[in-house]
């Protein structure tokens, strides 16, 4: 008989119940018991949900207040002296001081947890690092979870990611620090066999990455030293395969290892191949990153010969924590049932890992009912017209390479647009939002709703583009933008104006602390059925003499952001939302726009984990941005946008972009980003960010000289754009205006010593 079980459940709640809690604690309108208790509440609804599933195990561990690696580390007693706080005795307000930051401290650095749009808070080391024991939540977890009568398995992430993963301060070298790390382990395990944990599930998803040699020779002593410390050890792999270590893997000191068959389904063969007959193999074939009902079928089809092979050895479970997916289906009002039919949630896929256990343990007769209803929906799903538009496949396969190649070359194209636009040296200019006011947002809820009718609405934000556009005038910039007010958010605001994308309700994921993100789900051919932004773009466009630039987000991005719907490869569905961006860049070059923006913070993002895959995806990912921009004239001048990342590694593809302008975020590095695109000769024009949006800060007419003057020491100046370092709608309008007062002087300052 398979065990089923989870790798982790999302915490956040249902609706957002720890969110509100959390934050209500952060603002001082509750009490730390008052949290314990959300807490202690969340934990018990995720373990009722796993026993009515009837899943074999409880997970634990998997609830953090704020995040689990930081937690892992609190948990061994690591913490950053310069907090100077005592591993012992950290309450919560003292742990948050490490998630959020205090007066004299700046919190853990928060980044992205491998390809997830999940963020983790980097653990601090160093060399005086002591791992001498710290708080019990995830003990106390367990021993209340033990006492619900079914087997407990604890999750804590496993000692080389731990360290891997960490910010290491220190002057030797982070795997020294495994001699002090391992009896810490040893202990935390044997704390958690005594509070009642059958299992303990440790996380390495570094092994799905190109990992050094070191790291490698590291695994087998570590797990030979945690072995025997307390309850049975399941090592847990994810986000891609590890076939390149099977045989490592198969010799490990562990009781069982977990794989990601979704993620990395051909890793399978090389693993069960001379399976140790002493190991469990959890297959994880349901998506712990996707919100798609699971091909059962297709399941059953994959796991009945090593069920064959390895009987009871065989576990069931999603193929990563289920953390990345939205909780509960059943809340969605907003889905149409057909739509709904074709999903699945945390919840949901708690069912369909109990389906998947009865079918191979009494074969499809014996759930062919269930079965019956899952193979409709999925037929459903793959014969849908609202998934398959025929016009959509046909203009797919009509792309020539022309489509994807600007008319003239960069530098013919820059005479035209100089000359049509008639800008200065240095040109200044914004990344497209101005701040979102109170009165912006409710006017939008309001139109929503339908207590605004579209008139009114309309004047209403025509009021807002004017005021933008006349403030930017006052303050001298050279190219200008409408200032997006009309968008509640980037992605979103195309995605309900497309064919193939849907909306949910409560379908938040947890981004980082108490921030959650509702990607769209993007289930169908996407197609532009009308004009998304041209309406307004003309609005702004006639208010002024200067240009106006339309402001579009890019298919990476689009598609970055969103549930993506597992049919199609990526590549396809991102040509797709390629095409109707490009539909919407024509049109704003017909209706008179000279400069147009597509916007692509992702596209960094959409990076693979491993380097033997870059290639491929900066191959279409590059495409697809052309595809996007490429249907105007050489005087039309196409501008992008990037941020939140490092660009020095993938130059070469930034420049194949071919994008006329780019502006990034640089400020908060000082510039130092610039150096890479000047040694690699990056030939169009950029502009890197003068200063850094994210603090309310002003900064001075002097510090942003300083930059400019770096940046134009090793870009020449024609190339050279002067702006903030991303959009402004989460700043107010008078530390706005007094921010690009300075840079607008900046860059006339810069101009007269030129
Ligand atoms: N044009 C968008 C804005 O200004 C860009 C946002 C982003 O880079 N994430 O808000
Ligand atoms: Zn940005």
């Amino acid at each position: 008989m398979p065990t089923t079980h989870i790798l982790g459940f999302p915490r956040i709640g249902a609706r957002r119940e720890l969110k509100l809690a959390l934050e209500s604690f952060w603002r001082g309108d509750s009490t730390a018991t008052q949290l314990y208790s959300v807490g202690a509440d969340l934990r018990r609804q995720h373990w009722q949900w796993q026993l009515d599933a009837g899943l074999d195990l409880l997970t634990v561990g998997d609830f953090a207040w704020y995040d689990q690696v930081l937690e892992t580390a609190v948990h061994l007693g690591a913490i950053p002296a310069r907090f100077g706080h005592d591993a012992a005795k950290l309450d919560l307000a003292a742990f948050f001081e490490l998630a959020r930051g205090n007066a004299h401290q700046p919190a853990l650095e928060l980044t992205k947890w491998f390809d997830t749009n999940y963020h983790y808070l980097k653990p601090e080391f160093d060399d005086a690092s002591r791992f001498d024991g710290g708080v019990r939540w995830w003990i106390d977890a367990t021993a209340d979870a033990a006492r619900l009568g079914r087997p407990v398995k604890t999750v804590l992430v496993g000692p080389l990611s731990l360290l891997y993963l960490a910010n290491y301060r220190g002057t030797g070298d982070v795997l020294g620090l495994l001699p002090r790390l391992i009896p810490a382990y040893r202990r935390l395990l044997a704390e958690l066999a005594e509070a009642g944990a059958s299992w303990v599930q440790l996380d390495e998803p570094i092994l799905a990455l190109d990992l050094p040699k070191v790291w490698l020779d590291a695994l087998a002593p570590t797990y030979r030293a945690l072995q025997g410390a307390g309850p049975r050890l399941l090592l847990a792999t994810y986000f891609g395969g590890v076939e390149q270590h099977a045989e490592l893997l198969k010799s490990l000191a562990v009781d069982g290892l977990h794989l990601d068959l979704v993620r990395a389904p051909q890793q399978l063969a090389a693993l069960v191949a001379d399976w140790p007959v002493d190991k469990i193999l959890s297959a994880g074939v349901i998506d712990g990153r996707n919100i798609w009902r699971t091909d059962l079928d297709a399941a059953l089809d994959c796991l009945t010969p090593v069920q064959r092979q390895l009987g009871d050895a065989l576990w069931l479970a999603p193929s990563c924590s289920l953390l990345h997916v939205p909780v509960d289906l059943a809340a969605e009002q907003r889905l149409d049932g057909e739509l709904q039919s074709w999903l699945a949630f945390a919840r949901q896929k708690l069912d369909e890992l109990r389906l998947l256990k009865r079918g191979l343990e009494l074969g499809r007769i014996a759930v062919h009912a269930q079965l019956a209803g899952q193979r409709a929906a999925l037929e459903s799903r793959r014969h849908s017209p609202r998934c398959h538009n025929p016009a959509v496949a046909a203009r797919l396969t009509a792309i020539q390479p022309a489509d994807w190649q600007r008319t003239l070359p960069y530098a013919e194209r820059a005479v035209q647009q100089r000359e049509r636009l008639q800008l200065p040296l240095l040109p200044t200019t914004t990344i497209g939002s101005f701040p979102q006011t109170a009165a912006i947002r409710s006017a939008r809820a309001a139109h929503k709703r339908g207590e605004l009718d579209v008139p009114t609405y309309r004047s209403a934000m025509q009021a807002e583009i004017r005021h933008a556009i006349e403030r930017q005038q006052v303050l001298g910039l050279d190219m200008l933008v409408h200032g997006e007010a009309e968008r509640n958010d980037m992605v979103e605001y195309f995605g309900e104006q497309l064919a193939g994308y849907a909306f949910t309700d409560f379908g938040w994921v947890q981004s980082y602390g108490s921030r959650c993100v509702k990607p769209p789900v993007l289930f169908g051919d996407v197609a532009r059925p009308e004009p998304m932004t041209v309406e307004w773009s003309m609005y702004a466009q006639s208010q002024t003499q200067l240009p106006v630039k339309g402001m579009l987000t890019g298919p990476v991005t689009m598609l970055q952001w969103a549930f993506v719907r597992d049919d199609l490869p990526r590549s396809t569905v991102a040509t797709q939302i390629a095409l109707a961006i490009r539909d919407e860049v024509v049109d704003l070059e017909a209706a008179g726009i000279a400069a147009i923006q597509i916007d692509e913070p992702a596209f960094r993002e959409g990076l693979p984990l491993k380097r033997a895959e870059w290639e491929a995806y900066l191959d279409w990912a590059v495409r697809v941005f052309r595809l996007a921009s490429s249907g105007v004239a050489a005087n039309c001048q196409i501008h992008t946008h990037m941020c939140y990342s490092e660009f020095n590694d993938i130059l070469p593809a930034i420049a194949a972009l071919d994008a006329d302008v780019i502006t990034i975020e640089t400020s908060r590095s000082a510039m130092a980003l610039l150096d890479g695109f000047a040694s690699f000769a990056y030939p169009n024009e950029i502009g890197p960010g003068v200063y850094d949006i994210h603090s309310p800060r002003v900064p001075s007419v002097d510090e942003m000289l300083v930059l400019l003057r770096r940046a134009a020491s090793v870009i020449p100046a024609e190339r050279l754009w002067v702006n903030p370092d991303c959009g402004l709608k989460t700043r107010g309008w008078p530390e706005v205006e007094a921010a690009l007062a300075a840079m607008v002087s900046a860059a006339r300052r810069l101009r007269a010593e030129l």
